[in-house]
């Protein structure tokens, strides 16, 4: 028709246009939602009302071409479902984009937390900046300080408490700010002298917000100083969604106050989702109770999940599974470590404070220790100052696995010696060193457990220490502890036992059945004297006797090469098979010596040159007899797997010692606790337990071996390698030491 009904009194577009093509903004209802006088036939009745009445007019004058039910979006009130009206009215602005320029000078001096918020979201919402309407019609909020004239209409900002006093009349001394006190509040007009009176209207609570930095400290009329020290702030955190509201109402503010950012880091949260991926919503059944979840497994597994699964500007899924998780992995493990030490330090009733031994003068695994958690302090701190709390507690979490899995597991035996000396108050002070300064490292992490193991390792025997681990200094990284090489020297030989203890695996022997030798792969001779600093370990772990050292692997191996059919098959089609033929006629010494110096090698095929990755090749070593063979990269162990009948009997006894252990455990026994022994079982068996008696009642404290078990005895059938045995267990009642 060529016709466009518009109304620009009741909506955003239509207004927009009004304001473009200048047309007439037309207001045919009033405030309370009916027609105004000038629409004759309805005036005075609400508007949804006269609806069917409308429609029954034109009807009635021949000028309705359809009447039907149409659906499109529409506002509702989100508390009583009412239809709300779209309603044109005069506001208060800030003129902020005037500022537009500086706003986003501002921004670019910030931090943001992922980086792509800066110029992205963020950016892009200040550059297409409009007014703030800054007036609410509310009654509750901060009243506009706008004063206006009856008379003149002059209009005054009052801006404190002593402006007010002095335009007022006959105020009182305290003068309540709120509504509706100040609406009393009648001043006398600056140019006229008549009476002026407070606009009706309240500030948009974003623009309180918007003004911490400032009225936190009560400026301009005190704290100046302060103010401006703390303007910007070191950092903000908030929901992602601010960027729009809290985030941009500082900015504003801090431009056009101070010309300056309000804060100089952004950390954006996402947010947390339900374990399906999806947003919780009660209604889909994935939201999790945080209390529930705090009550049984704690704040510390909480704040520990959110820290290591994702940095906090990455959605993330949260269920009480994955909750669990870090109590398990990694709260378990450091409470594992700490009750571990409780445990020894209170059977030897030892105060590691008395035991002040310089770190030089300690065993070499005391010192990786003690270099390994310098380390991490420096990291740790490297990565706070730069918000990278991810990274900060994945690396505390792979210390407290070091912790565990290698230095306690190694020096277990330390500790459980029972000769009090050098060797054992090193251990001792090392581990006690480590948790006290871990638990202040991981105290914002984890602040439960951390002050427990505070207060019960530093207050419990110091009442000068701080009151709370909350109080302490955090701890920095003592640069001259710190030894890259044995750190570096340790990562090699923990290597080497993940290599051994697969080669165990592939020949299907236990690691408590010891084995003659394991010939360890160097890539380089430097690598032997980095090994041998620590040969007791290599041995123990794996329990070897001997460890011997070589360079080729091809003396220990047969070593075949063969494409990856299923990546080169794709790739090169028939030609697959000619690279076959041409790896089987090389030397696959030479071809892993390239994979490993280069990660390809280059083949000749019809005369063309061909790279292949070592993802595309098929490697393969098989040991030679009597070998188990490991390669990793340019390291190999070859493990010599004959059991003669010592080390055979050997066996046997650390299997008797194992399950005699198991069996004190099930009865409860403190791990001081002397016991009675009883074993029946095949002749061989008792040919390991007495070859190696001394052994066994020493690493179970067993006292006594009875020929008949009591009936008091906690008594198991076992499987002893192989053989049928019967072995009892009692304790040993006041047993004291001579
Ligand atoms: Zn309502
Ligand atoms: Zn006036």
């Amino acid at each position: 028709t060529g016709i466009v009904h518009t109304a620009p009194a009741f909506g955003q577009e239509d207004y927009e246009m009004a304001q473009r093509y200048d047309l007439p903004v037309v207001q045919l209802v009033d405030p309370q939602g009916n027609f105004t006088q000038e629409v004759t036939p309805w005036a005075g009745m609400f508007v949804k009302e006269a609806d069917p009445l409308i429609i029954e007019d034109l009807e009635n004058r021949g000028l309705l071409f359809r009447s039907e039910t149409y659906k499109h979006d529409y506002p509702f009130c989100w508390r009583c479902d009412t239809p709300l009206l779209y309603y044109a009215r005069s506001s208060w602005f800030i003129r902020t984009t005037a500022f537009k320029d500086r706003m986003m000078e501002m921004n670019d001096q910030v931090n943001w937390y992922p980086e792509h918020i800066k110029q992205g979201r963020f950016g892009d919402w200040l550059k297409n900046n409009v007014d703030w309407a800054i007036s609410r019609e509310r009654y509750w909020g901060t009243p506009l300080n706008i004063w206006n004239c009856q008379e003149c209409g002059k209009q005054v900002c009052i801006g404190s408490i002593a402006e007010l006093k002095e335009l007022g009349e006959d105020l009182p001394e305290e003068i309540e700010l709120h509504r509706p006190y100040i609406d009393r509040v009648i001043l006398r007009c600056p140019e006229c002298g008549g009476q002026m009176r407070r606009v009706p209207e309240v500030v948009d609570c974003w623009f309180d917000s918007g003004c911490a930095h400032t009225a936190q400290w009560h400026y301009p009329f005190e704290n100046k100083e302060r103010t401006e020290r703390t303007v910007p702030a070191d950092f903000i955190s908030e929901a992602i969604d601010q960027t729009r509201g809290w985030f941009y109402s500082l900015l504003v503010t801090s431009t056009f106050l101070y010309n300056r950012p309000a804060y100089r880091n952004v950390l954006c949260l996402e947010l947390v989702l339900g374990a399906d991926g999806q947003k919780m919503s009660k209604s889909r059944g994935n939201a999790v109770d945080p209390w529930e979840v705090l009550d049984v497994q704690g704040a510390d597994a909480v704040r520990w999940y959110f820290y290591t699964v994702t940095p906090p500007w990455v959605r993330r899924i949260f269920s009480k599974e994955a909750v669990n998780e870090a109590l398990r992995k990694f709260l378990g493990t450091l409470h594992n470590v700490y009750a571990f030490f409780v445990l020894y330090a209170n059977v030897d009733k030892i105060n590691p404070l008395l035991h002040d031994i310089p770190v030089s003068d300690r065993p070499l695994i005391d010192r990786w220790i003690i270099s390994k958690f310098n380390s991490l302090v420096a990291k740790v701190r490297e990565d706070m100052d730069d918000f990278q709390i991810t990274s900060a507690a994945r690396s505390i979490d792979r210390f407290v696995d070091d912790l565990s899995n290698w230095y306690v597991r190694r020096s277990r035996d330390r500790f459980w010696g029972s000769e009090m000396g050098h060797d054992k108050f090193c251990a001792y002070r090392t581990l006690y060193e480590v948790l006290v300064d871990l638990s202040k490292l991981l105290a914002p992490f984890t602040p439960f457990i951390s002050e427990e193991i505070y207060q019960n390792l530093v207050r419990s025997i110091d009442a000068d220490a701080p009151e709370s681990v909350h109080l302490c200094d955090y701890p920095e990284s003592r640069s001259e502890l710190i030894d890259r090489e044995l750190e570096e020297d340790m990562e090699l030989v923990r290597e080497f036992v993940v290599l051994g203890r697969a080669a165990r695996n592939r020949a299907g022997i236990k690691v408590r059945q010891p084995l003659r030798r394991i010939v360890l792969g160097l890539a380089s001779d430097r690598e032997r004297g980095s090994v041998e600093r620590f040969p007791d370990l290599i041995r123990e772990e794996l329990n070897i006797k001997e460890i011997e050292f070589a360079t080729d692997l091809a003396d220990y191996a047969r070593i075949t090469v063969r494409p990856n059919f299923r990546l080169l098959g794709p790739k090169y089609g028939a030609t697959v098979q000619k690279i076959a033929r041409t790896l089987a006629q090389s030397d696959p010494v030479l071809i892993k010596r390239e994979i490993d110096s280069q990660g390809e090698v280059k083949l000749r095929i019809d005369g063309e040159e061909i790279t292949l990755e070592r993802g595309e090749l098929d490697l393969r070593f098989e040991g030679n007899e009597g070998y188990a063979v490991e390669v990793e990269g340019e390291h190999f162990v070859a493990l010599w797997t004959e059991i003669d009948e010592e080390l055979a009997l050997e066996g046997i006894a650390r299997e008797l010692v194992n399950k005699i252990q198991q069996m004190r455990k099930e009865a409860d026994f403190n791990v001081a606790d002397r016991i009675e022994l009883y074993l029946s079982s095949t002749e061989q068996v008792h040919k390991g337990f007495d070859r190696h008696r001394s052994y066994v009642m020493g690493e179970t404290l067993a006292v006594k071996l009875v020929e008949e078990p009591s009936e008091d005895m906690l008594l198991k059938s076992w499987n002893i390698n192989g053989h049928p045995a019967k072995i009892g267990v009692k304790r040993v009642e006041g047993y004291r030491p001579n």
